[in-house]
């Protein structure tokens, strides 16, 4: 079953006469959002009979045009557990949804007889209670004004998924500020009623599976108050701001997590949508937030400067380059290979409790005497998940197992090999140390610490740690989209007809699976010819869909070197000549606002100047920061005389622990690039390098590959 296509958030009223004409707070408000839309749209209703023919004409609309949609009220859709059973002779809340049906009477003025229902209701029940508060008029013995004039009812004050919402009123409170008791006392018959309606169409979550074209939630937006605050406009009512963000934020989570979160709750009580994830839901409802876009003169070069050193180089794109991508929520599960956008803070400390560490027998160290030990064993034992409910008495030991929480009256553990065990006793020798074998709760991680750092490439490790500390969702940068286009008249798609003079364009799938492996999302803009006008037309669609553009060819001052030529055109490029081989011109720009790296054509240069120059500076537009690559001195199996004033990269491999370096330096060689497994780096200087020399060799892994 796919995600939903619309979501419904309901704001319920349990008015007893028509909200006034004019748009007012404390009404009916349906807020409704499509996937992937920004608009949601709102509606004001004076009465729940008018609500109700809204839903069912919007419903329909819906299941006609084959779209399912998730609605949201918000009231509660069960009560603390035993009530229902009482009422209806069973556990099953629709059950209780049915009964309130046939008992309330709601007219289409919405007058009705809620205060006589919850008076008959109290009167299944000893004492005084459940429900309490009316006007002074419907007071009576059985449904007092005051909560505190209850008892002896004997059902809890709070469902479950209230206990961590202090904010979340009791469904028990029918009258004044906040109360919730009769917007569920008017809102269930009408749930009720959607069910017949609709049937086998139609689930309840969480009592049922939501995998039907319609799925009813309970859901509380004051669950993201701050974000609806923060959203909300300056005239605009606050019910309206709380349906309008909370569908939003529905229609923007991802489809599975919806699904998941759908699933979690108690059968009988029912479960506010989304508890206990409301980071998700704030990070969804916000809108998406891209970064202002690169300042144009971001490539400017220095005035009078001829060659450019390396180091000079990408000390500039270290500095004048930021992140260019957004921020998303993904699932744990999901998020290897992405950058982290945020610090993640341990909910949770690992481990979570003192535990043992080994398998064996624990006691408290204070409580034993000097030399040799025979201690009593205690009966049980404690296992990982499956804790001592006990308490262990002093100068007793009880049997432990690796990862069991520590028993109360347990400090220290002895390991199995070193303990003779009979008749329920214990018995090891002098000498162990107070807490040996054990595991501190939070030894790890503290709940609190920060468990990884903002810029992280997430590895599997990461998501071991992520998960460890209670953490299922990870803010990620959105990927960085990089648009690849090669350009000259004489480049010939591979597997097609190429005619002489006409060369295969490799620079194109190499370039496209070098920015895959480095987390990078590419999108092919095929090759371009040696034409001003086309390249113009592909450089505005390349730059309408992505972050960044990189071009290989034509990137020199010569004649048919368009992409410098259009760059400097829009006014917004440079020619950076780099003091390095191979390489030389780049040419650097933006278009539209998209930096544009245009590289050399050869297919060697081409390689060395997106490693040495592109990857760290789209890591720092990915959001992942700037990252030298690590490098290695190693001897070399060489010999080489270089002159000074350029800064050389030879195609190298390392075998039996020396740098070995291809047989040809020729730039349009490519054997030579897939014979290599990482580069030589000789310094800007002249050198002479001879066999056994140290040598910095960088691996191909070190740039992400
Ligand atoms: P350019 O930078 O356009 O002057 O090209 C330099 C050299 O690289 C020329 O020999 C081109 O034919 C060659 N070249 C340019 N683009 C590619 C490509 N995509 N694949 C293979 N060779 C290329
Ligand atoms: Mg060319």
């Amino acid at each position: 079953m796919t995600g939903f296509d619309s979501f419904i958030v309901v704001d319920w009223s349990a008015r007893s006469a028509p909200s006034p004409v004019r748009e007012s707070p404390d009404s009916i408000w349906i807020g409704m959002a499509r996937r992937g839309e920004e608009e949601v749209d709102c509606s004001y209703l004076r009465t729940r009979a008018a609500a109700m023919a809204f839903l069912t004409e919007r419903l329909d609309a819906e299941l006609a045009a084959n779209r399912r949609t998730l609605v949201g009220f918000d009231f509660p859709f069960g009560y603390p557990k035993g009530f229902a059973e009482v009422v209806t002779g069973t556990k099953d809340p629709l059950a209780l949804w049915a009964d309130l049906a046939e008992r309330i009477e709601d007219a289409p003025d919405n007058s009705n007889n809620r205060f006589a229902v919850a008076t008959a209701l109290n009167q299944l029940f000893p004492g005084v209670g459940p429900f309490w508060g009316c006007p002074l008029a419907a007071a009576n013995a059985d449904l007092p004004e005051k909560g505190t004039a209850r008892k002896d009812h004997g059902l809890p004050e709070r469902r479950q998924t209230e206990q961590a919402l202090p904010r979340a009123q009791p469904c028990w409170k029918l009258y004044t500020t906040g109360s919730v008791g009769s917007q569920a006392l008017l809102g269930l018959p009408r749930l009720h009623a959607l069910r017949e309606r609709y049937g086998a169409q139609l689930a309840v979550a969480p009592f049922q599976a939501p995998d039907r074209p319609i799925v009813l939630a309970e859901v509380f937006p004051s669950l993201i108050a701050d974000v609806i605050d923060q959203l909300q406009s300056d005239d605009e009512i606050k019910d309206r701001a709380q349906v309008r963000v909370l569908a939003r934020a529905l229609s923007r989570l991802d489809p599975g997590h919806l699904n998941r979160l759908l699933r979690e709750g108690d059968a009988e009580e029912g479960w506010i949508l989304g508890l206990g994830h409301e980071d998700q839901l704030r990070a969804a409802a916000l809108p998406a937030l891209r970064p202002p876009p690169l300042r144009n003169d971001c490539f400017a070069l220095p005035a009078g400067v001829d060659w450019t050193p390396v180091d000079d180089a990408l000390a500039m794109l270290r500095e004048r380059l930021r992140p260019v991508v957004g921020v998303e929520s993904v699932p744990l599960m999901q998020a290897a290979g992405r950058i982290l956008a945020a610090d993640v803070v341990a909910r949770r400390s690992n481990p979570p409790l003192p535990n043992t560490a080994v398998d064996g027998y624990g006691f408290a160290a204070a409580t034993l005497g000097p030399g040799d030990q025979v201690l009593p064993l205690v009966d049980g034992r404690a296992a990982a998940g499956v804790p001592f409910a006990g308490e262990v008495p002093a100068a007793h030991a009880i049997r432990v197992l690796t990862g069991a929480a520590l028993p109360a009256g347990v400090d220290t553990v002895v390991l199995d090999e070193d303990c003779t065990v009979a008749h329920g006793q214990v018995a090891f020798r002098a000498g162990f140390k107070s807490g040996a074998n054990t595991r501190r709760a939070g030894e790890d991680v503290a709940t609190g610490d920060i468990a990884l750092r903002k810029g992280r490439v997430l590895t599997p490790a990461d998501l071991a740690l992520a998960a460890a500390v209670g953490v299922s969702e990870l803010p990620v940068q959105e990927p960085l989209r990089v648009a690849v286009l090669s350009t000259g008249d004489e480049l010939r798609a591979p597997g097609s007809d190429a005619r002489a003079g006409q060369i295969f364009d490799a620079n194109r799938p190499m370039l496209l699976s070098l920015l895959a492996r480095m987390g990078h999302v590419p999108c092919d803009m095929g090759i371009v010819s040696d034409d001003r006008a086309t390249l113009r037309q592909v450089l505005a669609d390349a730059a309408a869909q992505a972050d960044v553009i990189i071009t290989s060819g034509g990137a020199s001052a010569g004649d048919e070197d368009h992409v410098s030529a259009l760059l400097r055109e829009a006014g917004a490029m440079q020619e950076w000549r780099i003091a390095l081989k191979p390489g030389r011109p780049l040419a650097l720009g933006l278009w539209d606002g998209v930096p544009v790296f245009g590289l050399p054509g050869n297919p060697v240069a081409a390689l060395v100047c997106t490693l040495i120059f592109a990857a760290p500076a789209m890591s720092v537009l990915a959001g992942a920061g700037w990252r030298d690559p690590q490098g290695f001195t190693v001897p070399a199996a060489f010999e080489k005389r270089k002159k000074p004033g350029r800064r050389e990269y030879l195609r190298a491999r390392v075998r039996e622990g020396r740098a070995e370096v291809f047989k040809s330096e020729g730039s349009g060689r490519i054997s030579g690039l897939s014979w290599a497994e990482g580069l030589v780096e000789l310094p800007d200087g002249a050198a002479t390098i001879q066999p056994g020399d140290p040598v910095r060799y960088i691996p191909f892994g070190s740039f992400g590959l």
